[in-house]
């Protein structure tokens, strides 16, 4: 691959068209990086010119199963031709089974369906609050989710009333209130908050966007503890976590957890639909009835034949261990640059937070560069890159994005 000083290649004219046209019509609400995609296979992704990446962001982990899954697009293309939507007014033959099959994957007795990750988050805090209500005994209006500082749960009025970004909270009050934050990690702080009116505990077991944020060990069972003791309701916000991408099927595994509700998202739709789900048993989802949540799409014919086929490759565990195996490459390469500009390395499986030395360049600086190299991916939060390449990546792949983010580093040093 191209190794010269690429920064200074100028964009083709298609290129700068599809820029140009884009910064006119779409609201500015993105920063996107100047790569145009017009084709992807697997882990590669191909612009306007031809130029191949690697993608090593994989749709925010939507790609979990890489570009144009073979399963995934037979069964998308066989729905297709079959029926797309019936909304819930009539029965379809997908979602049952998809619900079934999903509840036999996470190891719940139903799940509700929707269509984005915020989506879900929303109908999880519906839940827990009429859950609160209802089976709890909560007084009507005083009930209080407990949630973690540099937590991402999505972009609705009602999330971004509980988010401490600036740039995602400011000026869209006024806000839903009924939260309360407190440092992500701390059990004693999430202890003292816990008072009779709360109804749910909401954390991400690893926050992806505040940079791929492991907690303590011991955090999420002592959550888990402290939930179980004062009968409120453990939310695990897996929609980034989940599905394979830290090498088990749910990100709370790896500490032996089982939380009461699971929101799931980005990797269910398998990069050909939004699809999120709320799993739970009974005792929490069945508070809902008929006319009192819902959603045109959600549960959609289409949705849910692709669904199916995410639940059946993660079923085996081999996309599980995969992220393990190469998750263990990608974290040993990425500790070798230490030395050399980065200053921390966070994460667990195939997904890791790479904090950068700010004195060579900014995340951005540090992304542009690599997508010159033919490495696609984002910086969250100044000095923080992510890498989350698609569990279908070659370990030849992750170790040849390594060595472009070491050859980036070099290059500024
Ligand atoms: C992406 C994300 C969401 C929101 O999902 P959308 O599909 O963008 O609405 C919620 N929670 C977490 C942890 C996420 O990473």
């Amino acid at each position: 691959m191209d190794t010269a000083a690429p920064a200074d290649t100028p964009h083709t004219a298609r290129t700068e068209e599809v820029l140009e046209v884009t910064e006119r019509f779409v609201a500015h609400n993105y920063h996107p990086l100047e790569v145009v995609v017009t084709k992807a296979q697997g882990a590669t992704v191909t612009d306007a010119d031809g130029k191949q990446y690697l993608d090593f962001l994989a749709g925010y982990s939507a790609l979990n199963f890489g570009h144009g899954h073979p399963a995934i697009l037979e069964a998308a293309h066989k729905q297709l031709d079959r029926v797309t939507l019936t909304s819930r007014a009539f029965h379809n033959d997908q979602l049952g089974p998809f619900a079934r099959e999903l509840c036999g994957l996470i190891g719940k007795d139903m799940m509700l369906p929707m269509n984005t990750g915020a989506e879900a988050v929303e109908a999880g805090i519906k839940v827990a609050r009429k859950w609160g209500y209802e089976r709890k005994g909560v007084q009507p209006d005083q009930a209080n989710i407990i949630v973690a500082a540099g937590n991402f749960h999505g972009r609705t009025t009602t999330v971004i009333s509980f988010s401490d970004d600036d740039d995602a909270r400011r000026n869209y009050g006024p806000y839903t209130p009924g939260f309360i934050t407190v440092p992500f990690g701390d059990i004693a702080a999430l202890e003292d908050a816990i008072d009779q009116n709360t109804v749910a505990v909401l954390l991400e077991p690893i926050q992806g966007e505040a940079g791929v944020v492991v907690p303590p060990a011991g955090y999420l069972p002592a959550v888990r503890t402290l939930t179980e003791t004062n009968n409120v309701l453990f939310i695990a916000d897996e929609i980034q976590s989940g599905l394979g991408r830290t090498g088990s099927t749910l990100a709370c595994e790896h500490e032996g957890v089982v939380p009461d509700v699971y929101l799931l998202g980005k990797a269910l739709g398998g990069g050909v639909v939004p699809v999120s789900a709320v799993v739970a048993d009974t005792d929490v989802l069945g508070v809902l009835q008929p006319g009192q949540h819902g959603s045109t799409f959600g549960g959609n014919p289409l949705a849910c034949a692709v669904g199916r086929v995410v639940v059946s490759l993660l079923s085996d565990g081999q996309f599980q261990e995969r992220a393990r195996t190469l998750g263990g490459i990608l974290h040993t390469g990425l500790e070798q640059l230490r030395a050399k500009g980065v200053t921390a390395v966070r994460g667990r499986g195939l997904w890791a937070g790479i904090d950068i030395d700010p004195a060579l360049g900014s995340g951005r600086e540090v992304c542009r560069r690599l997508a010159d190299y033919g490495v696609l991916a984002k910086d969250t939060h100044g000095p923080t890159i992510r890498f989350a390449p698609p569990l279908v990546a070659t370990e030849a792949e992750i170790l040849r994005g390594i060595d472009y983010l070491a050859k980036v580093l070099e290059d500024l040093a």
